[in-house]
């Protein structure tokens, strides 16, 4: 990858003490740590406690947060990062007419690297705002994989599966090679997860999405499938099979445990009844459900059966940026109005919806999502002194009501800092920048040029 610096021999012991820290853990038992202190040592938290029964401990660097917050890194539990390259081209239109204009910018897209571009731009977007885990879904997802590895995030990304050629113009037969490949060059990496993404119950039949059910079942994998966000894909799949989009999924049989849906907006009753029984898991993606006029995500009804749900950004297309504070925000506004209650939900529950919430919905809160001995170091430093963030009576209203992604000023992943004081340590910011407005560019001059449509969605 070219301007940016390769560690392909990251030091797994490297250590960093972090001190004088107000540590918001998101686990049960201690939630809210002041003056706390966290121990990292080779990509994991070795220890979390405070300032004073950490002392003693060493480590090669120490950092002094200086009282501000330091809380785990936020889980984007739905994106499609290869789309920050198309972000703000095709607004205020219905979903139909907007895959009109975008499909035939998704054909060009792969082969001459406009997505590698957004990839990359998405990938320091989510850095540079404390997300340090996102869950990907765009075709060619080995660049994808590449570019996260190349630049330290946390991905989980898979095949796209389709019934028709979509941009990258395979057969089904030939997602499933594809499918094998990634797990053959990701399956046992320390930082990315390969998972199955079929792209949706009117896209993908069921017969395809039972043999990709029964692949990511064989593999382990999370399995990745919108659900239940757009009136045209309740009609299509009403008139095709007769069923609500999730009674739809759940008799083809791909609900259980490693299945999580994006958007899950249109639901009754007995679909959240479901999700629960199933155990399957919901991306909440507030922004982009407001934005595209899908509807209102009913969280509350759907946490109040067990139903596991993170917070997610979708893809810049629909939702333009990657800001998990005005996700938490939107999504806390969102519910009171729906439940014309105030009392839900609290910051603090919004907060663990964005973290460890987001991490158990992708089946990786074992690994990520809070602050514990034991779990991977991935670790955000919000500073608490700009104006809009004082006084700060309750840290966790500050964050979800006050604060936003400029206030953070360090992230970590894996125990490597990768952002610190607002400069990235692995790449040059204006090197990916430059690469992306290129390639915005290229795509007007090809718009100019009459670019004609001959694909498929991939949204
Ligand atoms: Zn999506």
């Amino acid at each position: 990858m070219r301007d940016s610096v390769r560690h392909e021999d990251f030091d797994t012991m490297t250590s960093t003490l972090l001190t004088h820290a107000l540590v918001l853990t998101s686990e049960s038992s201690r939630p809210r740590i002041d003056d706390g202190a966290v121990l990292v040592r080779g990509g994991v938290v070795e220890a979390v406690g405070t300032t004073a029964e950490l002392r003693g401990m060493s480590a090669e660097r120490t950092v002094d947060i200086d009282g501000h917050i330091l809380l785990p890194g936020f889980v984007n539990t739905h994106t499609h990062l290869a789309g920050t390259i198309t972000r703000g081209l095709v607004e205020d239109v219905t979903t139909g007419a907007y895959l009109e204009r975008i499909w035939p910018i998704e054909a060009m897209g792969i082969s001459n690297g406009w997505f590698a571009a957004g990839e990359r731009l998405g990938i320091v977007e989510h850095l540079m705002a404390g997300i340090t885990t996102a869950n990907d879904m765009f075709f060619d997802p080995a660049s994808a994989l590449n570019n996260a590895v190349d630049l330290g995030f946390r991905l989980l990304a898979g095949t796209v599966h389709l019934d028709f050629p979509g941009p990258d113009n395979l057969s089904p037969s030939q997602r499933m090679d594809e499918a094998a490949s990634l797990l053959a060059r990701f399956g046992d990496h320390p930082l990315v997860r390969v998972t199955a993404a079929p792209h949706g119950g009117y896209t993908v039949g069921p017969e395809q999405l039972e043999s990709v059910w029964n692949h990511a079942h064989d593999n382990g994998l999370l399995f990745h499938i919108h659900a239940a966000e757009s009136s045209e894909e309740d009609a299509a799949i009403r008139d095709a099979y007769g069923r609500r989009p999730v009674e739809h999924l759940g008799a083809v049989g791909v609900l259980d445990a490693r299945t999580i849906l994006a958007h899950a907006v249109r639901l009754d009753d007995s679909d959240i009844e479901l999700l629960a029984q199933t155990g399957t898991a919901v991306a909440h993606c507030p922004i982009s459900n407001l934005k595209t006029a899908s509807g209102v995500c009913r969280v509350g009804d759907m946490l109040d059966k067990s139903v596991r749900v993170g917070l997610g950004t979708d893809g810049g297309t629909a939702s333009n940026d990657y800001d998990m504070f005005a996700v938490m925000r939107t999504a806390a506004i969102l519910a009171k109005n729906a439940t014309r209650s105030p009392e839900r939900f609290t910051a603090e529950e919004m907060l663990r919806m964005a973290t460890l919430g987001g991490a158990e919905a992708l089946g990786v809160g074992h690994l990520i999502g809070s602050i514990e001995e034991g779990k991977q170091a991935d670790l955000v430093v919000v500073d608490t002194s700009a104006s809009h963030n004082v006084p700060m009576f309750d840290p966790f209203t500050t964050l979800v009501y006050q604060a936003g992604r400029t206030d953070v000023t360090l992230t970590m992943v894996q125990g490597e800092i990768l952002m610190e004081r607002r400069r990235l340590t692995r790449v040059d910011l204006d090197s990916v920048v430059n690469d992306a407005i290129s390639a915005g560019r290229e795509i007007t001059v090809e718009l100019s040029n009459g670019a004609e449509a001959r694909v498929s969605p991939s949204q």
